[in-house]
């Protein structure tokens, strides 16, 4: 294959207007050593683009998730140029500090970058990238779609997301790019987390998608080719791709559930540390009080474990991915089945 020639730039300096296809390093001043760290951005710009539309894709906020990362770099090379009407930005890996590391957070500052939107530019290096997105890559695109996975701490069946509080016509939007990832199972979730990529997307009103696409700091096939669909579906429903791509495979629309996991209770904690003995896997669908799981306390080896019950009729979402969980960690994600709006 041949090498592709990266223009090297300052944040500032990023062309998302003129037609064609650039590919850039986005130069940030290494806070330590004499150099930068690059953060690759391919920017396509085709004939009909207009002026604050477009679809951003963003990889790897979370140094240890790679299915985003993945799909985005394949894209980066099978996305034919002439293919692209509108704007496609595709980030196969923003936050590079953290990914050099395999750390969910950067090393250097200790931040996680998706507490850090929108950014500025004199804190560290962590909210220099946010602030890269916000300033530079969110005016010229109407969709955002945020590509995550559970890293080493949860374990996640592959689905978009999305916050409970989205409404109206944006909320329909944004439902339907969601069911284009193909997954059986979507979440709607609770917006209270601040700094976070994509409620300052939603904020400014853009079409907001957010996925968890595997678990375990692997690369699951399922994931990356859910994160492919979910991509080229937002950028033929948004008219940035050609209508004729082959939007083809994942679960069919009739079979596609959408769970609301803001409902109060849905965030099992931890009573105390201990070792988590699941009883159902995730994607189970229970009943009120059903048994979710046991928890161990070794250290009173004689003790009966503590049962972790279902707190409503729902699905469980997510689960750890480590046996041994902290006093106030989460342990069970379960979302109520609600019917979709798209
Ligand atoms: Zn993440």
């Amino acid at each position: 294959m041949a090498k592709t020639e990266r223009i090297t730039c300052a944040p500032e300096e990023i062309d998302c207007h003129s037609p064609g296809r650039r590919d850039y390093h986005v130069l940030f001043e290494h806070p330590s050593i004499w150099g930068f760290y690059r953060v690759p951005v391919t920017v396509i710009v085709g004939p009909e683009a207009e002026d604050e539309k477009g679809v951003v894709a963003i990889g790897s906020v979370h140094g240890d998730e790679y299915e985003g990362p993945v799909a985005i770099k394949n894209l980066t090379h099978s996305l034919a140029r002439g293919d692209v009407r509108g704007r496609v930005i595709l980030i196969p890996v923003l936050n590079v500090a953290a990914f050099k590391t395999g750390t969910r957070d950067t090393m250097e500052d200790g931040v996680n970058l998706n507490r850090t939107f929108p950014g500025a530019t004199d804190r560290t290096v962590t909210y220099k990238f946010s602030d890269f997105v916000t300033r530079q890559i969110f005016p010229h695109c109407h969709v955002v779609l945020d590509l995550h996975a559970g890293g080493r701490v949860m374990k996640f069946l592959p689905f978009p997301s999305f916050h409970a509080d989205v409404t109206g016509q944006q909320r329909r939007q944004t439902e339907d790019l969601a069911r284009g990832f193909g997954c059986q199972l979507t979440s709607a979730y609770h917006n209270m987390t601040p700094g976070l990529l994509v409620s300052t997307a939603e904020a400014l009103g853009k079409i907001t998608v957010g996925a968890e696409l595997g678990f375990g700091q692997s690369i699951g096939c399922q994931g990356v080719q859910a994160a492919h669909r979910g991509m080229i579906h937002a950028m033929v429903k948004s008219g940035v791709l050609d209508s004729s791509t082959d939007l083809e495979g994942g679960v069919d629309r009739e079979s596609q559930i959408l769970i609301d996991s803001s409902v109060p209770g849905s965030g099992i904690l931890a009573d105390f540390t201990g070792h988590m003995e699941p009883l159902v896997d995730v994607g189970a669908s229970l009943r009120k009080g059903d048994c979710i799981a046991r928890l161990h306390n070794f250290e009173r080896i004689d003790a009966s474990p503590l049962e972790v019950l279902a707190p409503y009729d729902g699905i469980v979402a997510g689960l750890p991915t480590r046996a041994k969980v902290m006093e106030g960690q989460m342990v069970v994600m379960m979302g109520k089945v609600i019917e979709w709006m798209a």
